[in-house]
């Protein structure tokens, strides 16, 4: 599967209603599911690799609407990974201290040490987007935190950290099914926030935002993907052939050792 076609192109305009949110690819739904099953090995194997060779680290950033599929997307996607080699932040509504600090204090001290894979479950992009559309940073503030959040993630890279960032695109219609089934579902009430709501009716509000941040923020270094994310089998399929092509790309080595084994006798 080709995934370029789903990478923001570094500067110019977005325009999300350019991408689809139903999209199902060429293949159905089984067999997008065998793919994936079978490139759980090879993921773990990467993955092994990264943790051995300790040298490079992994940052995969998730964003997306309310019900749009980021707690789906961490337990599927990263099913079958060794767990010791992940981290998983789910950025929450500043602390009073979080809030004394600037915006990417908290951010930084989740981002992946030498052989790790982090995947943030919202991130300091909620800075640009929540904070925006509610209107407590003007647009000034806006394009300056831009520029923070380049530098920062320049910074990451800098340091041998590899970035991929997801935003999980779904439709208002999608988006308000699944706000249902959390109401209908006792199972899936506790997911259920009426806040949730308030949000939705910002929608249009919500998408310049995102159109916005993605267009500013997609780099080389830190490319944005919009996934198309109605269908949770195509959305963990592109997913995972994103996270394989990715690890593939960097390429992890188990490190030489550094002592002569055939000198070492264990008795
Ligand atoms: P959930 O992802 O359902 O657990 O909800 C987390 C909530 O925290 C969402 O409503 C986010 O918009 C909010 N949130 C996360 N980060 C920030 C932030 N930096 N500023 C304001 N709200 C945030
Ligand atoms: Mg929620």
């Amino acid at each position: 599967m080709n995934t370029k076609k789903y990478r923001v192109a570094e500067g110019g305009k977005l325009k999300l209603s350019a991408f689809k949110t139903d999209e199902t690819g060429r293949g159905s739904e089984a067999e997008a599911l065998a793919r994936i099953d079978e490139r759980r090995p090879k993921l773990a194997a990467l993955q092994e690799r990264l943790y051995a060779e300790g040298r490079q680290s992994l940052l995969m950033v998730l964003q997306a609407r309310d019900a749009g599929g980021k707690d789906g997307t961490v337990k599927h996607v990263l099913y079958g990974l060794n767990p010791q080699g992940v981290t998983v932040t789910s950025f929450k509504v500043p602390t009073p201290l979080e809030l004394s600090h600037d915006f990417l204090w908290r951010v930084h001290a989740h981002a992946p040490a030498a052989g790790m894979m982090a995947v943030f479950n919202r991130s300091h992009y909620e800075d640009v987007l929540v904070t925006r559309v509610h209107g407590l940073i003007d647009q000034k503030e806006t394009v300056r935190r831009y520029g923070h959040i380049r530098a920062f993630e320049a910074l990451l890279s800098d340091g041998r950290t590899r970035i991929v960032k997801l935003y999980l695109h779904v439709s208002e219609d999608e988006q308000k099914q699944r706000l249902q089934a959390r109401l209908d579902d006792p199972h899936k009430r506790w997911k259920f926030n009426v806040a949730d709501l308030k949000e939705r009716e910002r929608w249009d509000d919500y998408t310049h935002a995102y159109q916005d941040a993605l267009a500013a923020t997609s780099s080389k270094a830190a490319p944005w993907y919009v996934i198309p994310a109605d269908h949770k089998w195509f959305r963990n399929d592109l997913i995972g052939q994103i996270l394989q092509d990715t690890l593939e790309d960097m390429d992890p080595q188990f490190p030489e050792a550094d002592f002569d084994p055939a000198t070492v006798e264990i008795k």
